[in-house]
């Protein structure tokens, strides 16, 4: 018989908590997803009245408004009971948060004032922070290449995010768009090169500001708790109150 009294030593209390089988029963997690909750709650707080996550009633109004929600795996709604049953890393892998086009007609809708768009803006920092791959890899790809666009022009180029994109993935494919691509040049609807904005490095310097402010912001670590499931994890947060409520 094994003598686990000799190991126990090297093996933190949480590590044999985490390696526990019970770690697989319904209202406890792993440690990895025990972490992905931390920082996105921690996100959730920089929301202003981000703890709002708490009243949904799971109606299904985000959902039925999304103009995208036919091309995600999981709905706007179901990131929401998601995130409650302790699902984080499902909600990681997911096509859905790369995807939101961040039109706000879910958050404009939603009859429990949640900011739902916010919230999967907040999951995207949390999955670029603790560096989670999707399971559509070329949704997080495609949207990257965006943000690095703007970056670069402040504001988008189509011809080099297009090419950028296909050189990446499939760039047999890029050859497809030809056609199209002098079409659009004939028309005057494509430039063929890119071309900055007059206050690009204004833009710039803003975007470092941001940066610079949301590193100052980097909070620290929350004590682990494999039982942190549900909205335990919001349970210091209060919940605004809304005029005549
Ligand atoms: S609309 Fe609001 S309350 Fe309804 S399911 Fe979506 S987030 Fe929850
Ligand atoms: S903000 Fe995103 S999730 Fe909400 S309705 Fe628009 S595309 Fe859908």
């Amino acid at each position: 018989m094994a003598d686990h009294s000799q190991c126990s030593s090297s093996v933190s209390k949480d590590d044999a908590a985490m390696t526990h089988p019970a770690n697989s029963l319904p209202g406890l997690m792993t440690r990895s997803e025990a972490e992905l909750r931390q920082a996105f709650l921690k996100q959730v707080e920089l929301i202003p009245a981000g703890e709002r996550i708490k009243r949904c009633i799971q109606c299904g109004t985000c959902t039925g408004s999304c103009p995208v929600s036919y091309a995600m795996d999981i709905s706007p709604r179901q990131v929401i009971a998601l995130f409650r049953a302790g699902e984080m890393e499902t909600i990681m892998e997911s096509r859905t948060i790369w995807i939101c086009a961040s039109c706000y007609a879910c958050t404009t809708r939603c009859p429990s004032g949640i900011k739902i768009t916010d919230i999967i803006y907040a999951l995207k920092r949390t999955a670029m922070e603790k560096d989670r791959k999707s399971r559509a890899p070329q949704v997080q790809l495609l949207a990257k290449l965006f943000v690095s666009n703007l970056m670069s022009y402040g504001r988008l180029h189509e011809g080099t995010l297009i090419r950028k994109y296909y050189m990446k993935t499939r760039i047999t494919k890029l050859f497809g768009f030809i056609p199209l691509a002098r079409k659009l040049y004939r028309t005057k609807r494509l430039a063929l090169l890119p071309k900055r904005i007059h206050a690009h490095a204004a833009l710039s310097r803003i975007i470092s500001k941001a940066q610079e402010i949301e590193m100052r912001a980097a909070p620290e670590p929350l004590a682990y708790s494999p039982e942190y499931v549900g909205y335990k994890g919001l349970g210091d947060l209060k919940l605004e109150t809304r005029k005549g409520a």
